[in-house]
């Protein structure tokens, strides 16, 4: 099909000066009008480069050409064979690295806009009460899920779907995991969540809140009692850069600063919930997790937001549209810096000690490793310093059955079925890959429900 010459259409979003003190959501859907333009776009490529992209495999140019003729609900129901969550993923899918990173039309001028259009529909079937809970299955069996981000609910669902009976375990008292706790609102809005968790149920999935494997029930009880278990733990402990300093008053982990606004609601005026509203703020880190604390931070009303990086923009692990909205709202980039000391008095952050750095070699990673320049110090001052250095897996499941073999960074070992050193327990998503994406995870899920399903059919 040759290419017409109407340009990629984009979301609206909400004025930077404005958005920056609200959390509403930043971007507006489509309109039925925009999304069929988009459409329009799509070259309907018979070999579909863009669906390699997709770690779950969603039949993009089907889903397209369906919203071209204004079939919306019938598209949604196209995605939703692959993937149950498309509303979150339409939303937070590094798509410039995945499915639109291998869209032909991408050669011609811009990708099609294909999370975008993912969000539209899926939009439009939440708001119009469109069905896509599939059929169950007949299979008979128990399945036991720990954790419920992105991974444990698409194990959740599929097994489920299935004809599975499953039961989700989780620590906190809401499901979604980073989606609820991480993300914040003016990304990704909690109603959201919560509608894909409420589909669950309709799919018959239990939830049981407030309850920390390995503490409330262990492994090996859920072992007794059910056919398989899949661990969805993600990888939510923070690391921190362990400098003088870090323990003062006025110094948390991204983790913490973000569970309290989103999980607890401390933004509103409303919640018991304390937070710290810092004036100075520096956020250490580049990733997405960094830039949402920085945002977060504005919107708590913080008059000036740093985010401190030891290397520059090119090798910021953020999202381009992350970092451009940021800075869009105000967010100061400082590159080259690395703390070297959080300063106090009584107890409090009145600073952060730097050290300017320069770029040299590339290290295992890739990118251009920092180099600290020798008497480059400097003071930032700040009342409040945000850790964003990235996470790793929580290692209480581990303490709690040793069995479970793990790798250095306490990641879970699986094989190439993805299960654990455990017979019958299976594990994805961040507590086997480490801090990765929403998209990575949920693919893990499906990989792992597969399994499942095979391993209790073969036994029935
Ligand atoms: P999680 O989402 O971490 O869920 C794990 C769940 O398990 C949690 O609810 C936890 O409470 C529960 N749990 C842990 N231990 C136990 C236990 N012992 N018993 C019971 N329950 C337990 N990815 C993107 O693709 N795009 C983005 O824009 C993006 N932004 C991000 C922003 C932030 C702030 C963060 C933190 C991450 C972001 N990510 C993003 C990464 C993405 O959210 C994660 O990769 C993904 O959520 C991992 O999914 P998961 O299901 O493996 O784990
Ligand atoms: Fe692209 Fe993510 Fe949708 Fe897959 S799920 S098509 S990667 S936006
Ligand atoms: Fe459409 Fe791009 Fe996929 Fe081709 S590669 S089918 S243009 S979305």
């Amino acid at each position: 099909m040759a290419a017409n010459r109407i340009p990629r259409q984009r979301q609206l979003e909400q004025n930077p000066a404005v958005r920056a003190h609200n959390f509403d959501e930043v971007t507006a859907p489509f309109t039925p009008d925009t999304a069929r333009i988009e459409a329009s776009r799509c070259l309907g490529c018979k070999a579909a480069p863009c669906m390699t992209g997709c770690p779950v495999g969603v039949r993009i140019p089907e889903f397209i050409a369906l919203v071209k003729e204004g079939k919306y609900a019938e598209a949604n129901a196209v995605i939703k064979q692959t993937s149950n969550l498309p509303a979150i993923c339409g939303r937070v899918c590094p798509q410039e690295n995945q499915c639109e990173a291998r869209c032909v039309r991408g050669k011609i001028d811009e990708p099609v806009a294909i999370g975008s259009l993912e969000r539209f529909t899926a939009d439009y079937a939440r708001i119009n009460g469109v069905d896509c809970t599939p059929d169950k299955g007949t299979l008979r069996g128990k399945v036991a899920v720990i954790g419920s981000g992105p991974a444990g609910l698409t194990c959740a669902a599929d097994c489920a779907v299935a004809g599975l009976d499953v039961t989700v375990f989780e620590a906190f008292h809401e499901a979604g995991g980073v989606l609820t706790y991480g993300i914040p609102e003016f990304r990704l809005p909690k109603g959201i969540v919560r509608h894909e968790t409420e589909k669950l149920k309709d799919l018959g999935v239990r939830f049981e809140l407030n309850t920390v494997v390995g503490k409330t029930v262990t492994i090996e009880q859920l072992r007794e009692e059910y056919d398989a278990v899949f661990i969805g733990s993600g990888a939510g402990l923070p690391l921190f850069l362990n400098i003088p300093g870090e323990t003062l008053n006025g110094v948390l982990s991204a983790n913490e600063y973000l569970t309290r606004v989103n999980l607890m609601k401390a933004y509103r005026p409303d919640s018991a919930t304390p937070v710290p509203h810092g004036k100075k703020v520096a956020v250490l880190g580049a990733g997405n997790v960094a830039m949402d604390a920085a945002r977060t931070a504005l919107r708590l009303g913080a008059e000036e937001v740093a985010i401190v990086y030891r290397r520059t923009r090119a090798e910021m692990p953020a999202r381009a549209e992350e970092i451009e909205h940021a800075v869009q709202e105000g967010v100061v980039l400082d590159f080259l810096t690395q703390p070297i000391e959080v300063l106090g008095e009584n107890g409090r952050v009145t600073g952060l000690k730097c050290r300017r750095c320069k770029l040299g070699e590339p290290d295992e990673s890739g990118r251009a490793r920092p180099v600290e320049i020798e008497c480059s110090e400097f003071v930032r001052e700040c009342d409040l310093v945000i850790v964003a250095l990235g996470t790793s897996p929580n290692p209480l499941l581990k303490r709690s059955d040793g069995r479970l073999q793990t790798q250095k960074k306490g990641t879970l070992v699986v094989d190439e079925r993805m299960m654990t050193s455990l017979d019958g327990v299976y594990a994805g998503g961040d507590a086997v890959t480490g801090a990765a994406t929403v998209i990575l995870a949920m693919g893990a899920g499906k990989e792992a429900a597969k399994r499942i399903v095979e391993r209790i059919r073969e036994r029935a």
